[in-house]
This record gives structure tokens, sequence and C-alpha cells, in this order.
């Protein structure tokens, strides 16, 4: 007999301890594990309960009760003591309660024996069998029982650990995913295993259409600012120190066109044997950053130009009118000190310009509101143009009764300087003018036309950005640090109102703004 038990008790453990491996479903585990512990023990009933976080018990598995019984079982989960000690672990009046269950119940089971579920000598569950006929439960059987409890107490372990690895994991998977940053992971064979949502957005490649490529299929670059690429950096296996990372910058080919400009910084991951198992890249965006680079080195270029033009002139009319050996005319004198006086409000123009737009920039562009009749400015302002060029004719025309607006009279007339000298500045050859205004239900609307060089349709949408330039001869010679418009832009927009320009090279340009009507105003 005893030696049958020995038998079918390892043949069970053995089965268990395979399915233990084998899954990691921990309900069936605990199902099969009382099983056999039933079976084994000759019993007819048997039960797992599981400690919960606050000390009580839950019966997590049941075998040879009706399900609707199982409940019933709860009052023989109470006063168990915390020993795990196969000896000393004892839950006072079990028996007794299991005779007045049985009673109420109409059940026949008569003996019962519990043994403790433990993890690192921690309690964490119990076992109990039940017989039907009287026989006790023998010191003999509490040791094969307590062999049970090991592998049920192994199984829970298992699946504790297994929870909390695929928390982790999925924490890791979040936080991977959500990154600000792209985060690229690729197999020791440079193919893709892990592509984020923003690496998605960078590139513009779907993840699932990444995943599994080669690195070299996706990351492909049209310009590279660093020395060398990734491939080229590791083809003869990771080529650095393992601890440092390697960085590469350039613009990327986005999916379906276009470029972005990123900076990738690659990690090695190495397992204990120190073989490369990972390399996890992290991509960033660095268009902004290289765009404020450009500007910055634009804004030097422009303005040292801009400059030194007005102060070599200045300095040379001025070294000239103080040569001692010379004497000069009255009308010399005057020509020159006229251009010196000239060059001096251009330097003014362009530092007044430069501080709106640091001042711009810094969120302190305000507007001294009044009331403005545009119609009446318009007038004004062309009257001086026009006594300042006899090459241009120019023409303004306003319907009758033009509403009153609200705006900054001031800021608003920097807006008619630099649209009209604009216009001026960009017809070389002799032409018309014209300042007409609109008036709309909503908004009322001034247009500078003019018949001069134009701008070509590729330009035209830079031509609002500060530093901008047109390019080509034509601009050659013309002055201009490409913040006018910049500051047009800004003014009518704080005002509430847009800016537009229609344009054919050669032709001729028309530049328009629109603002805002009073509320009310009709
Ligand atoms: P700047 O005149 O100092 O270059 P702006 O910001 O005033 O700077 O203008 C930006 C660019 O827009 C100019 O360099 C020029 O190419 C183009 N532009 C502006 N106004 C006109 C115009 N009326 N006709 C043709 N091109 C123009």
């Amino acid at each position: 007999m005893l030696t049958d038990y020995r038998v079918r008790q390892r043949e069970y453990l053995l089965e268990i301890s395979r399915a233990l491996t084998a899954q990691l479903n921990l309900d069936e585990l605990l199902q099969m594990v009382l099983e056999s512990a039933t079976k084994i023990l000759a019993g007819q009933a048997g039960l797992i309960a599981l400690r919960k976080p606050d000390g009580g018990f839950d019966i997590r598995a049941s075998y040879g009760l009706s399900q609707a019984m199982v409940p019933y079982f709860d009052i023989l989960l109470t006063d168990v003591p915390d020993a795990v000690d196969l000896q000393r672990f004892h839950i006072p009046n079990l028996a007794d309660k299991l005779g007045r269950l049985a009673t109420e119940l109409g059940l026949h089971l008569k003996q019962v024996v519990a043994l403790p579920m433990s993890i690192k000598e921690k309690l964490i569950g119990v076992l109990y069998v039940f017989r039907a006929y009287g026989t006790r439960f023998t010191v003999n059987d509490r040791q094969i029982l307590a062999s049970f409890a090991d592998q049920a107490a192994i199984a829970v372990h298992n699946a504790q650990l297994y929870e909390r690895i695929s928390q982790e994991k999925r924490r890791l998977d979040a936080i991977l995913e959500y990154s600000a940053d792209g985060v690229l992971i690729l197999d020791s064979a440079h193919r893709i295993v892990v592509f984020n949502r923003t690496l998605s957005k960078l590139t513009r490649w779907p993840a699932a259409e990444a995943l599994r490529k080669q690195h070299h299929e996706v990351i492909r670059w049209t310009h590279l600012e660093t020395d060398v690429d990734f491939e080229s950096a590791v083809a003869g296996g990771w080529p650095l120190p393992s601890a440092t990372p390697l960085y590469v910058e350039g613009d990327l080919r986005r999916l379906g066109g276009g470029i972005i400009s990123v900076g990738i910084t690659y990690a090695p991951l190495f397992d204990q044997e120190g073989r490369l198992v990972n390399i996890i890249a992290d991509v960033r965006d660095v268009t902004r950053f290289r765009e404020a680079e450009e500007v910055k080195s634009v804004f030097i270029s422009v303005i040292s130009h801009e400059l030194k033009t007005p102060v070599a002139l200045i300095k040379g009319y001025a070294d000239t009118l103080m040569r001692r050996d010379a004497c000069w005319d009255q009308e010399t004198m005057r020509e020159s000190l006229a251009v010196i006086v000239e060059e001096a409000d251009r330097l003014n123009r362009l530092i007044d310009d430069l501080l709106d737009v640091s001042r711009l920039e810094a969120g302190a562009l305000s507007l001294k509101m009044d009331f403005v009749a545009l119609d009446r400015m318009v007038e004004r302002v062309a009257e001086r143009f026009r006594t300042q060029t006899n090459r241009h004719k120019i023409v303004v025309h306003f319907p009758p009764d033009f509403p009153i607006i609200e705006g900054d009279m001031g800021r608003l007339e920097q807006v008619l300087n630099n649209l009209i000298s604009n216009a001026i500045k960009y017809s070389p050859e002799p032409g018309v003018l014209k300042i007409s205004g609109r008036v709309l239900p909503r908004e009322v609307v001034v247009t500078i036309s003019d018949e001069g060089i134009g701008i070509p349709y590729k330009e035209q949408s830079r031509i609002f950005e500060r530093f901008f330039r047109g390019t080509g001869e034509r601009h050659q010679g013309t002055p201009g640090a490409g913040l006018g418009l910049y500051l047009v832009k800004a003014i009518v927009e704080s005002h509430g109102g847009r800016v537009w320009v229609e344009s054919q090279a050669d032709e001729g340009s028309a530049f328009s703004f629109a603002i805002p009507r009073k509320s009310g105003d009709n």
C-alpha cells in the first residue's frame, strides 16, 4: 500500500511539475494540484485557499464540491495560524467546524487535514483535503500532502513573479510607446523590434510596416551632419567601449516624401557574457534646434551686412568732409551731410525693427488702441512718399465714408510705410503704385499694388518669415534685413487682422491687409 502510494505520489508530482513549467495559468495549476492531492490521499473533496493582502483567505480552487456549496466552507478559513511549520500548523476546532458544516449541508465529510502553503517562510495559503469515511489522516498522509502544498506554493509564486514581470513589461512598453522621443530598438542583426508612436509620427512609417525591417531600410539619410552613420560605425560589431553611445545627426527621408532633421543616440545592450543583444536608439527631432541655428547665422550675416553699409557710407562721407587739404563748396557739403543723415536714419530704422522683433519674440509688442481713419492716414503717408520719389506715380483710391477702425496709429503707419517702401524698392522701373481701400461686412481691406519685379510663387509663402529676403540678382543692391514683412504680419495679426500677397514674377505684387471693423459698426 505504502509503495503504491509513493509511486503514484511521484507520478502526480512529476506531472504537476511538468505542468508548472509548461503553463502559467494559476487557477488550472491549483486545480490540478488539488485534484491529485485529494485522489492520492483517498479523499472525496478538497480546497485551496489563498491569503489576501488584508490577511484573510479566499477559496481559489475546490474539488469534489458543487459551486453552490463552496462559500459555506469559508468558516474553515478562520483562526488560521501564522506558523508555516508542518508540525505546528494547527487550525483550532477544525474537525468540529467541519462536523457542523457537514450536518448543515447534508454532506458525508468526516475527516479533514489542512496544511500550510508557504513561500520563503511566509504563509500564502492553505490546502484542505476532506474524507467521507472515518479514517483519520496519519502523519504519513500529512507528509504526502505537504509535498503537494509545496507544489501549489511554487505555482502561486511563479504566477506572482510572472504577473510582476508582465506588469513591469507593460509599464516599460507604455513608457516606450508614449515617450516624447522616438524610440527604436534593434536586435543584434539590426532588425527593428520596437518602433514607437513618436517615431512613427516623425518618420511617417507605420510601426507595423517598420517592424522586422532592417535598420537601413527605414533610417535613410539624405544628409548627415555627423561624420559617421550607424551602419558604417557598427560594421565590424559594436565599435565603441561598451558604455559609450553613438550619436548620428542629419536629415532623414520620411516615408512618402519629405525630410526631417533628427539626432539619434544609439546605445548597446549586452548580456552577461558580453554579447550584443539589442541596440536601443533614442530619436530626437532637432528641426527647431537647427532652424534656430540657421536663424542665428542668417541674423549675423544679414545684420552685419546691413549695419556695415550705412556705417561705411557715414564714415566715408564724414572722413571726406573732414579732410583739411580740401575745401568743399556749400552744395557738396549739403549733399554729403544729406547722405550721412539718410544713412543714420536707415541705421535707426534697422535698430527699431530689431527692437520690435525682440519685443515680439518676448511677447511684449503692445498696442496703443485709438480710433483710426485709415483713408486719411494712407493719404498722408502717400503724400510723404510722393515727395521722395518722382519715378513712381502714387494713386490712392478709397470709397467715401470709409469706416473708422480701432487700432494703434503708430503701428498701422509702420505697416503702410513698410508696404509702400517695399513697393517702391522692388519696382526699379517707373510705374504706378496703387493704394486702395475696400469695405467688407466685417473688415476693411487696404491693398498696395505695384508694377515691380513681383515675387516668384515658391517664395510667396516665405516672405513673411523673419530674415527672409528674396533670392536672385533682382535683390542685389537693394538694402534690407528681411524684417519688414515679418513685422507687418505681426502688427496686423495683433490687431486681429490678416495679411496676404498676390503676385506674379516680373508683373508686380499686391499686398493686402485686413483689419476687423468695430463691433456694432455697419
Ligand atoms: P526686405 O525688404 O528687407 O528684404 P521684407 O520683409 O520687407 O524684407 O521683404 C521680404 C522679401 O519679400 C524681400 O526681400 C522681397 O524679396 C520680397 N518683397 C517684399 N515686398 C515686395 C514687393 N513689393 N515686390 C517684390 N518683392 C517683394
